[in-house]
């Protein structure tokens, strides 16, 4: 047997992958974490059909498994009618600012502030499977991105802006990437837990698509990180 090429070499070892390669192996793993992290249930244009296949009510295609209908969710098609909705249901001046399906009133999310040039989005919910923290992935497409860049992402409180007057309850979540309008999305003022395995952004090279995910502090970490040590139990006198 030979084990020369086993673990090891996968991660940052002698071997040299495509570019292409390497996003195909980071696409199959953020399929997985999204499987594992996305709730279905959320999704309004997820559908299981009588005969157990996976439907996509935007698209109108059938999916054979859960990872299918993700895999599809990521793609060109999908993206590209959720950009179409967006346009139309704006033009139509349903524009639903403020709350987006699925999200229940857990985070508030505004859409961006300018109109012209934005970049196509979708955001789902998440909840991390073993910490059970609540957050957002954002998945937002570039398809005219300037050759060679990356989106920038940063949090902006709520005194750093100057789009609207502040409110000390909302934080922005801002992403840049020319030529396109830089875009804002409206979060609450939580504190965002910055592991890395919780927060984290990845732009996929191939289809143009920028991932971040955001995942919130608990109340109790929060808590916690705002006192230097554990207050004292039982010290009622
Ligand atoms: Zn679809």
């Amino acid at each position: 047997m030979d084990y020369q090429n086993r673990a090891g070499s996968k991660f940052g070892g002698g071997g040299v992958a495509s570019q292409s390669a390497t996003n195909a192996d980071r696409r199959e793993r953020l399929r997985r974490l999204a499987l594992e992290t996305i709730d279905l249930d959320k999704d309004p244009y997820f559908f299981k059909n009588h005969v157990g296949s996976f439907e996509c009510r935007l698209c109108l295609t059938v999916h054979q498994n859960d990872g299918s209908y993700l895999a599809h969710t990521q793609g060109r098609k999908h993206q590209t009618n959720l950009a179409r909705r967006a346009a139309r249901e704006q033009k139509e001046g349903r524009d639903r600012e403020g709350v987006l399906p699925g999200m229940g009133q857990t985070v508030q999310v505004r859409k961006n502030l300018v109109k012209i040039g934005r970049p196509g989005y979708k955001i789902t919910k998440v909840r991390h499977p073993l910490t059970r923290q609540s957050g957002l992935l954002f998945q937002l497409l570039y398809p005219q991105i300037n050759p060679g860049n990356e989106p920038k992402v940063r949090f902006m409180s709520a005194y750093e802006q100057r789009v609207e007057d502040p409110d000390k309850s909302y934080q922005y979540l801002v992403l840049a990437a020319e030529p396109y309008e830089t875009v804002a999305f409206k979060l609450q003022a939580r504190e965002i837990d910055r592991s890395e395995d919780k927060f984290w952004t990845w732009f996929d090279a191939d289809n143009k698509e920028f991932w971040v995910q955001v995942l919130f502090k608990t109340e109790r970490d929060e808590r916690y990180s705002n006192v230097p040590g554990l207050a004292p139990f039982g010290a009622r006198r």
